[in-house]
């Protein structure tokens, strides 16, 4: 197959314009449009190649890689037809569909040379939380080779050639039955470019495991699960393309006393059950320092739930705080001294099924299941 220039074929300058372009195509499309020409074989193909040279040309991105690579930017390392057969109707859609990201060689490899994203696990106290904290971690992952400062090569001067497996392309496309199969070009590791010179310390990747301490920003609010991205902070991108992110997934450490759920913490209050019949009050410590008293209502009921509104957990990119509740749990006196239990011996002798509804509802039904 000849090759024609795009240029050549719409017959314009290098220089042309969007304009002049557009003009080009349009004269030189009526002129040898399939419709008017019968199904003529010559023109037939004729429109096929200028409309494929409009379709890059008109583009700038597909443009600048066509002015860089020839037409060697869109086809694969073996100089195979891309297009095959697919008729130039299809043409504009097939070459977005397969080639959309190809079109821009340089974006094609900086994805395939970033680095990786890293995943860190932090344990965070209740407190530190509900304040949100700064947090010294330390990352070991692959980071800028500091002896050639990310480049790749030892000297400072040109010392990368463009990868002639794929073109500086970063990947290669095998057809594989009816399709185009694409992968990471296995001569230059997707980088696009050959190192000449490759720096000792890091092979030419530019890039080497290391130790990095970072200090990370927690907010406040943050739960179990709760997942944070540092921008930029991942892995070194090969030859000092754009590194990855990290992020930190948030653990929650068992409290002595707060249950959480969301930003409600929950403490189990064990009281008296004269506390429980008599009313009264306890002080939980709120997460913020302060005191947080609570009052128990005479009566109050194993299990019942008090809550003291905003004394609760900091809400995450918020204002304000959750609440806080006293779960209550009614404990029964195990050892009694003589004396308090002649004093209940009294009281029970003044019950009567009145006093507690409850009790009073249950023996009735028991009372008319023995049918008296
Ligand atoms: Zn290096
Ligand atoms: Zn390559």
């Amino acid at each position: 197959m000849v090759e024609q220039d795009y240029y050549e074929l719409l017959g314009i300058q290098r220089g042309a314009d969007d304009t002049a372009i557009k003009a080009a195509y349009r004269r030189l499309a009526k002129e040898c449009h399939p419709d008017r020409h019968n199904g003529c074989r010559d023109q037939e193909a004729r429109f096929k190649a200028i409309s494929e040279a409009y379709d890059v040309l008109k583009d700038p991105q597909k443009r600048a890689a066509y002015d860089r690579f020839g037409k060697a930017a869109f086809q694969n390392g073996g100089g195979h037809d891309p297009f095959g057969s697919a008729g130039f109707e299809g043409f504009s859609d097939i070459f977005s569909t397969i080639f959309g990201e190809f079109m821009d060689p340089r974006g094609a490899r900086q994805n395939a040379a970033r680095g990786a994203d890293l995943r860190y696990d932090v344990e965070l106290t209740l407190e530190e939380a509900f304040t949100g904290i700064e947090k010294a971690i330390t990352v070991e992952a692959q980071a800028r080779c500091e002896r050639c400062e990310g480049r790749g090569c030892t000297r400072s001067d040109q010392c990368a050639n463009t990868c002639s497996t794929c073109n500086g392309m970063g990947k290669v496309r095998a057809q594989q039955g009816f399709f185009m199969v694409e992968r990471g070009c296995p001569t230059c590791r997707g980088s696009g470019e050959v190192i000449t010179d490759p720096c000792a310390t890091c092979h030419g990747e530019g890039r080497a495991i290391a130790q990095r301490k970072l200090s990370v920003k927690i907010p406040a609010g943050v739960d179990e699960g709760t997942r944070i991205r540092v921008s930029g902070e991942g892995e070194a991108g090969i030859r000092g393309a754009s590194s990855g992110d990290l992020y930190l997934f948030v653990h929650m450490k068992r409290h002595s006393i707060y249950a959480r759920e969301g930003t409600t913490l929950i403490a189990d209050c064990p009281i008296t059950f004269t506390t429980a019949a008599l009313g009264g009050a306890i002080s939980l410590p709120g997460l913020d320092g302060e005191k947080v008293e609570i009052k128990i209502p005479p009566g109050v009921q194993s299990g019942e739930q008090l809550r003291h509104r905003g004394a609760g957990m900091s809400v995450l990119n918020g204002r304000g705080r959750g609440d806080m509740v006293a779960r209550i749990l009614v404990e029964t006196p195990t050892r009694m001294s003589a004396k308090q239990k002649k004093l209940l011996e009294e009281f029970q002798e003044t019950e009567t099924g009145d006093e507690c509804p409850a009790a009073k509802g249950f023996f009735g039904r028991v009372r008319d299941m023995f049918g008296g």
